[in-house]
């Protein structure tokens, strides 16, 4: 025991020698060591000189300072203060000072700029939630090159079958095409992390197609609550059917339909899944297409998911 303490130790001592900075793991804080990676990453945004880009967690700024190089603006969203300060420092007196514009804090809960690219080696504890915010963001960016964990990034571009596939899988490829550029191994990063990682490029589908997200999402939850449970075992929960029978209620009193007395959603549901033959379909193997039409199915039906 004393023995690990004293390497812990003697590992703080060398990063603050190092760098003057013990890098945090709350915040997720790897850098990203390798410049052969940032700069194929780069390569692979396709940066114009005229390009907004947004990067998020630049951390003591690598990558950031060979974005400056290429684009006319880096908006860089950093939670740590100590790291803005490094990264003010770095760019002090150069070219690069008056091209960078820093947001400090959580990227989450801040409002994102425009930009016309996104350029990443994030802290992948946040990663779910910021592709979607990034996926919802308005006006359309081109396009994102995001560092990943290997096992999210390979949720991300999973197809209908594969074994990885599940609901991030089918919201995400609904809203942006999706590839897996490279895998990158823990030791490109100081300190290394404990996962692999790889490299996602993310296109947004424009125009977005032509459904609302938020009913969407609710769809695929319900479908994927157990992906190998056929629709009609996934529709047929209680729970389900009480939200299902909720949101249809608020639906009709809203447009001032008669709900007939012995009104079954659990028939309902039934009844729409056959007309498209979709009862014994199983989310693991269903594609976006089928989704839109179990979707649309539903809604003509004035029912919603949201
Ligand atoms: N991009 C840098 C650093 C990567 S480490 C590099 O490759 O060298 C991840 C960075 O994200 C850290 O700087 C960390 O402080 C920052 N970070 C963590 N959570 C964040 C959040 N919620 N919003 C913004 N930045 C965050």
């Amino acid at each position: 025991m004393p023995k690990v303490r004293a390497e812990k130790k003697s590992r703080v001592h060398t990063e603050v020698a190092k760098q003057g900075i013990v890098f945090n793991k709350d915040f997720g804080q790897h850098i990203l060591k390798n410049p052969l990676i940032v700069t194929s990453m780069l390569e692979k945004a396709a940066l114009r000189p005229t390009d907004v880009v947004l990067e998020i967690g630049p951390g003591t700024g690598n990558m950031t300072v060979k974005i400056l190089e290429k684009v006319k603006k880096v908006v860089a969203c950093e939670i740590d203060p100590r790291l803005v300060a490094e990264l003010q420092k770095r760019v002090q007196g150069t070219p690069f000072q008056s091209k960078l514009q820093i947001l400090i804090g959580d990227v989450l809960k801040s409002e994102l700029p425009f930009f016309d690219a996104c350029v990443a080696n994030m802290p992948y504890q946040i990663s779910s939630p910021f592709v979607f915010k990034l996926l919802l963001h308005r006006p359309f960016f081109r396009c994102a090159v995001l560092m990943f964990q290997l096992e999210f990034a390979q949720r991300l571009v999973a197809k209908p079958g594969d074994k990885l596939y599940c609901r991030l899988s089918v919201n995400a490829q609904l809203l942006a095409r999706v590839d897996m550029l490279m895998k990158v191994g823990k030791n490109n990063f100081r300190p290394p992390p404990k996962v692999e990682s790889s490299v996602v490029r993310v296109e947004p589908r424009n125009p977005p197609p032509p459904i609302n997200y938020t009913e969407w999402d609710g769809l695929t939850r319900i479908a994927f609550l157990r992906k190998n449970k056929t629709l009609a075992a996934a529709f047929k929960q209680s729970t389900v059917l009480t939200t299902l029978e909720e949101n249809y209620k608020i639906h009709c009193s809203l447009k001032n339909i008669d709900i007939p007395e012995r009104f079954s959603m659990k028939e309902k549901v039934e009844e729409i899944l056959q007309k498209i033959n979709a009862e014994s379909k199983r989310a693991r193997t269903m594609d976006i297409d089928d989704f839109m039409t179990v979707l649309h199915a539903f809604n003509v039906e004035g029912i919603h998911f949201k």
